[in-house]
């Protein structure tokens, strides 16, 4: 960190502002210019808060050298993570892993008819929403805890782990027992209790980027749940609010090679959020995997038309095959398999 003091600083408060820092542990360098003095500060300054800084009258400017996160920064964990989801791996140079199913789970029946095409397709897991954040209150809120009993059920019958979406804290037991990947949605994303939560336990969480979040905010979102011992912390794209309305949410692709930059953790997009439109399901997956995506989470629905949420952008089972079979041709040009 590089804080620029004031050109008429008083010395003694200049010498208060660097005791303090110093008493946290952290070495500070003066450097004397003519114009301006400026001191570095050297040790773990994640534990300063740049603002509190700034405000500090003797302050011109503080600039942040290194990123606020530490155990989601590549700087620190140089080589990829490979996070294990019920035996498969994500991450790294493992192959792409697709994971697909319905939005919401609706009927037992109907989810087994989904996983059964998920498999069938070449699909690796199985997702679907027991609980579901919705718009409105009066809307579908999903099956609850019998919708999780249906997916472990469904897991067992077609071998493939399953993701569903955590929304409070107190079903964290629920989903640490019977969830393979706990997915935090995106309004979730700084539910900071529910980060703090995932932390408590080992099970990989699929951390999904906020409506309108930076990808800085994200990866301190990760951090949270890595700073509470859980490493297991895969990344998903879906989407962000911009000003266009051809599209539900505008896809930030750029996040893939940006993420792989800054962090050590894998990152998956959801086409389907992304774009609120089946059409455009299979290009931007296809998209995705060329732009170095660890995997695909695309909504599938044998009838879509009378799907109970979100059928306006789910693929219909065989679509979702060909998309596959069209990513793995994407993946082998980037060197993965899928
Ligand atoms: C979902 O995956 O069904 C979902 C609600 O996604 P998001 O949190 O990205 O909106
Ligand atoms: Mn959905």
């Amino acid at each position: 960190m590089i804080i620029t003091l004031k050109k008429d600083a008083p010395k003694g408060e200049v010498e208060k502002l660097i005791g303090g820092i110093e008493a946290k542990g952290l070495s500070t360098n003066l450097i004397e210019g003519a114009s301006y003095n400026v001191f570095g500060v050297v040790g773990d300054t994640t534990i300063l808060d740049e603002k509190v800084i700034a405000a500090n009258p003797v302050v011109d400017n503080v600039v942040r050298v290194a990123a606020p996160y530490k155990k989601a920064n590549r700087v620190f964990h140089p080589a990829d993570s490979v996070i294990h989801v019920g035996g498969i791996p994500v991450g790294g140079q493992e192959d792409v892993v697709v994971i697909g199913g319905p939005c919401s789970v609706e009927t037992e029946e109907g989810l087994l008819e989904i996983a059964e095409g998920v498999r069938d397709a070449g699909g690796h897991m199985l997702r679907g929403g027991a609980y579901k954040p919705r718009t409105s209150p009066y809307a579908f809120q999903g099956q609850g805890s019998v919708g999780i009993q249906w997916m472990a059920e469904a897991r067992q019958r077609y071998g493939l782990p399953i993701v569903s979406e955590l929304m409070s804290v107190e079903k964290l037991e629920e989903f640490d027992q019977n969830v393979d990947l706990i997915q935090v949605g995106a309004r979730n994303m700084q539910n900071f209790d529910l980060l703090k939560a995932l932390g408590s336990i080992r099970k990989p969480v699929l951390l999904k980027r906020g409506l309108a979040n930076t990808i800085e905010e994200w990866l301190m979102a990760a951090e949270y749940i890595m700073a509470g011992g859980n490493d297991n912390v895969i990344l998903c794209e879906r989407g962000i609010r911009t000003f266009e309305k051809y599209t539900r949410n505008t896809l930030d692709l750029s996040v893939v090679p940006i993420v792989k930059q800054k962090s050590h953790l894998p990152i998956i997009i959801d086409p389907s959020h992304a774009t609120g439109d089946w059409r455009l399901v299979e290009s931007m997956s296809l998209a995705a995997i060329a732009a170095g995506a660890d995997g695909l989470i695309v909504e599938v629905h044998n009838n879509p038309e009378c799907a109970w949420s979100d059928g306006s952008q789910s693929l219909k089972p065989d679509r979702f095959k060909t998309m596959i079979k069209k990513g793995r041709v994407i993946a082998n040009v980037v060197g993965r398999g899928m």
